[in-house]
């Protein structure tokens, strides 16, 4: 039988310091403007709620849902929409808030959905970076840590939908 193990790789303290950190950033870009924020599910709702109650008075929130790599550990490199945003974005800015850039294929796939929709200013917030694992190139403005290209998980990211709950990031390691 598989069994799987969890090694630490992020701990809470040090995800509150950096998203802490962000906000502290995002804040000084935006100044007074009201920021929309938009939730990729399901993974980002842990980062979006806390990043979110930083920046209480000058955000509202919405969401979206693309196709995920469900129980897989590789992406299928297909994107479609879920569940779309319930805001009208023309003429909004709008910070996309991701849990992890991968391959790159959701955010190019999302930058450019979103684009067509005319919002005033398009950027990226993301949790978790894999420079390694890229595909495509896109541009994220906010990143909180640059990692490994090792499958993680906690925080709001699953595995099957196991560990979306766990308070801290881990690498998900099979033996
Ligand atoms: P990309 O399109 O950049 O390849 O992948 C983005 C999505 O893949 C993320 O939003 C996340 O849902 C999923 N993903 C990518 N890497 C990981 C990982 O290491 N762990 C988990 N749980 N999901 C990942």
């Amino acid at each position: 039988m598989q069994s799987l193990h969890l090694e630490t790789l992020l701990s809470t303290d040090q995800i509150r310091a950096k998203v802490q950190e962000l906000a502290t950033q995002i804040r000084a870009d935006y100044g007074d403007s009201e920021i929309l924020l938009l939730g990729v599910l399901k993974g980002s709702f842990h980062f979006l709620s806390d990043l979110s109650r930083l920046l209480y008075d000058i955000s509202v929130v919405d969401f979206v849902q693309v196709s995920s790599y469900g129980a897989e550990k590789s992406s299928s490199g297909v994107v479609q929409i879920r569940k779309d945003l319930d805001t009208n974005i023309e003429g909004k800015d709008v910070l996309i808030v991701e849990d992890i850039v991968d391959t790159g294929t959701t955010l190019t796939h999302l930058r450019e959905l979103l684009g067509t929709r005319k919002p005033r200013s398009l950027k990226v917030v993301a949790l978790l970076s894999k420079p390694e694992a890229r595909k495509h190139k896109t541009q994220v403005e906010y990143v909180g840590f640059e990692i490994p290209n090792e499958f993680v998980v906690g925080y709001g990211l699953d595995y099957g939908e196991r560990f979306r709950n766990l308070p801290y990031i881990a690498i998900l390691h099979e033996d």
